[in-house]
């Protein structure tokens, strides 16, 4: 691993609650070429613009994968980052699906860890705020053809980030999304590769201008089961069961998801992974079963839903104050702070 100074460092903000999500961008960035059919050295040098030729293949044609994932200060002044080992090994599977060759998972992580000692000056000691670590493989071979790409750039940007969904109340507005589908079946759903975003954006930029933060997306084959929202993965609570859709082959696989299930066993709350269809859900809503709805994931980690609206039926949800949702939140937050310790391996301390 070769580093290279900045030695033009920006003074960095103040105000950290008004970061908001992806806006800010630390002094450094690891960047990596895949050249000669093998990726070179890693270098970590200081952030700036890249250059592409103009026919790169990710910009025709998608050849992309990304993750996101997140280094936390404790009270104690401590970094930690949680789950890392995880994003790097989706990162790979996003990889075979996309036909992008895969990094050295080892070579990656010290970098990472490298690149978070030197920007540890930009994680912050609020509850609120994280550093998001932005880790991104794209093609950038210069032929129209279509065909995987020979050369890709693997670059990880840092960013300073403050609640993911600010200025708002704590709760979401869903829309049940009935004209639109995510991903197909068999498509690329279990992937993170960009591709699925720009599919989603004519979506959510209506369900927007509705007044909705986010849509819920149904399977592409019969619209009747509930998949996930936006970016994040969704659970259910009815009769005081915590339910949330069992993956399939168009699902992400959250690794917010996978902590929660974990957590939510632990504490003694039954868990259940298995289809779950929208009647299911309006059903439970109607007699008063369905106290809870929340999404998951590493940049909202979790976030309450208090309406759900289909069509010309709407699910407004109880106000729940210490419900499910926020027992697992501040466990799950209390690990990634430090205050609570756990037997997972889900934390790395960093030694600045
Ligand atoms: C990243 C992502 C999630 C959440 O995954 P985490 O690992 O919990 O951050 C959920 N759905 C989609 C479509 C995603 O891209």
């Amino acid at each position: 691993m070769i580093i290279i100074e900045n030695k033009n460092l920006q003074t960095k903000p103040t105000d950290y609650k008004q970061l908001g999500f992806g806006k800010v961008f630390t002094d450094y960035m690891i960047m990596s070429k895949y050249q000669d059919g093998k990726w070179q050295e890693i270098v970590i040098q200081p952030f700036q613009n890249l250059s592409l030729h103009p026919a790169a293949t990710c910009l025709h044609y998608a050849q992309e994968v990304f993750e996101g994932l997140k280094a936390y200060r404790g009270d104690d002044g401590v970094i930690r980052l949680f789950r890392h080992r995880d994003n790097i090994k989706r990162l790979n599977e996003s990889c075979r699906r996309m036909c992008i060759p895969e990094v050295d998972e080892d070579a990656l992580e010290k970098a990472i860890i490298e690149i978070i000692k030197l920007e540890a000056s930009w994680i912050f000691e609020d509850e609120d705020t994280a550093l998001y670590i932005r880790p991104a493989i794209f093609g950038t071979g210069n032929e129209l053809g279509v065909h995987p790409s020979k050369e890709y750039i693997l670059c990880v940007i840092l960013s300073p980030v403050a609640k993911y969904y600010q200025n708002k109340e704590d709760y979401v507005k869903i829309k049940i999304e009935e004209h639109f589908h995510r991903v197909g079946k068999l498509g690329t759903g279990t992937a993170k590769t960009g591709g699925n975003y720009a599919s989603s954006l004519l979506s959510s930029v209506i369900a927007e201008e509705e007044g909705f933060d986010q849509v819920c997306w149904l399977d592409a084959e019969t619209s009747k089961y509930i998949e996930e929202v936006g970016s994040m993965n969704i659970f259910f609570v009815i009769k005081g069961v915590l339910i949330t859709p069992m993956l399939n082959t168009s699902i992400l696989d959250g690794i917010t998801r996978r902590s929660i299930i974990t957590l939510a066993k632990q504490m003694g709350i039954s868990v259940e992974e298995r289809k779950v269809s929208i009647d299911e859900v309006f059903a439970a809503a109607q007699c008063g079963e369905l106290t809870e709805v929340f999404g998951s994931g590493t940049a909202a980690v979790i976030s309450k839903v208090g309406m759900l609206k289909k069509a010309e039926q709407e699910i407004i949800l109880p106000r729940l104050k210490d419900g499910v949702a926020d027992i697992l939140l501040s466990q799950l937050k209390g690990i990634q702070y430090g205050r609570i310790h756990e037997d997972y391996g889900w934390i790395t301390t960093i030694q600045e």
